[in-house]
């Protein structure tokens, strides 16, 4: 079984009680940051400490303020399970100055308890990660800053999920997601958003990712970085255009418990 708690499902702007990109994969993998990682996964019983590894879709800013608290959070991490590996992070091509980012605030150089001891790799599209019975596939998603998918397969079920970060349309999303059971798409731009500003921001209309989940043919297509006002008919326009989609949801958790067979469980 793969399982996904959705932490963060918000637009790059939060308001109370909101959280945005940020989602734990089997208890232990972190994708991306949010506003405010470390405190926002507690809220669902997930302790800063669990985390072993980290995938970074992008560095902007909604998705990796929350790095510093997380490093603050884990410098705890040996003591709280002695046998806590070193934090391991992958990224893209910005992730080094971020990770110096976080550490520069933290004052890593006079208190290098703050952080934990951690590895940062550079990962690129077509590559993979071994994380014991899960794959991690890398694709490349289309933003104006250099950023990733990343695919999750169980390898003992072939059991799959999507994230696509943060992107705009392109042609190799839907054959990197080629027959995953469940699709993560984010869907920030609305359909009336101006094309001088879509090209800017290169994000993705509800439209562009019920797209995307049709040519992929994914089981279920879930929504997310979507701004609070905007839930209601960003989830209409997909849904006209996919039928077997819904709206991510803060705090609920989502079991894959093989090809095809998904089961929601909400807070
Ligand atoms: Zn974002
Ligand atoms: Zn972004």
């Amino acid at each position: 079984m793969i399982s996904v708690q959705f932490i963060g499902v918000s637009g790059s702007r939060v308001g109370p009680g909101e959280e945005t990109a940020c989602y734990v994969v089997n208890g232990s993998i972190l994708i991306d940051t949010g506003w405010n990682a470390s405190v926002s996964m507690q809220e669902t019983g997930i302790r800063p400490t669990d985390i072993d590894t980290l995938f970074i879709t992008h560095c902007h800013q909604d998705h990796i303020l929350g790095l510093p608290g997380l490093f603050f959070a884990n410098s705890q991490r040996k003591r709280v399970r002695p046998d806590a590996p070193d934090l391991q992070i992958y990224g893209p091509l910005d992730l080094p100055l971020s990770i110096e980012g976080a550490r520069a605030l933290l004052r890593a150089n006079q208190y290098p308890q703050c952080v934990p001891d951690h590895r940062v790799t550079l990962i690129y599209p077509g590559e993979s990660v071994d994380l014991g019975d899960v794959r991690v596939d890398v694709g490349r998603a289309f933003h104006p800053l250099d950023a990733r998918a990343y695919r999750f397969t169980e390898t003992s079920t072939g059991g799959s999920v999507v994230f696509t970060g943060d992107t705009a349309y392109h042609e190799y999303l839907p054959v990197f997601a080629k027959g995953c059971d469940v699709l993560v798409h984010e869907a920030s731009s609305t359909p009336d958003t101006e094309l001088s500003a879509r090209q800017r921001v290169l994000h993705s209309t509800p439209q562009d990712a019920a797209r995307v989940a049709s040519e992929a043919e994914a089981g279920e297509l879930v929504l997310v970085h979507t701004a609070s006002e905007n839930r209601q008919a960003v989830l209409e326009h997909a849904r006209s255009n996919f039928s077997n989609v819904q709206l991510g949801i803060k705090g609920a958790r989502l079991e894959i418990l093989g090809p095809g067979r998904t089961q929601w469980i909400y807070p």
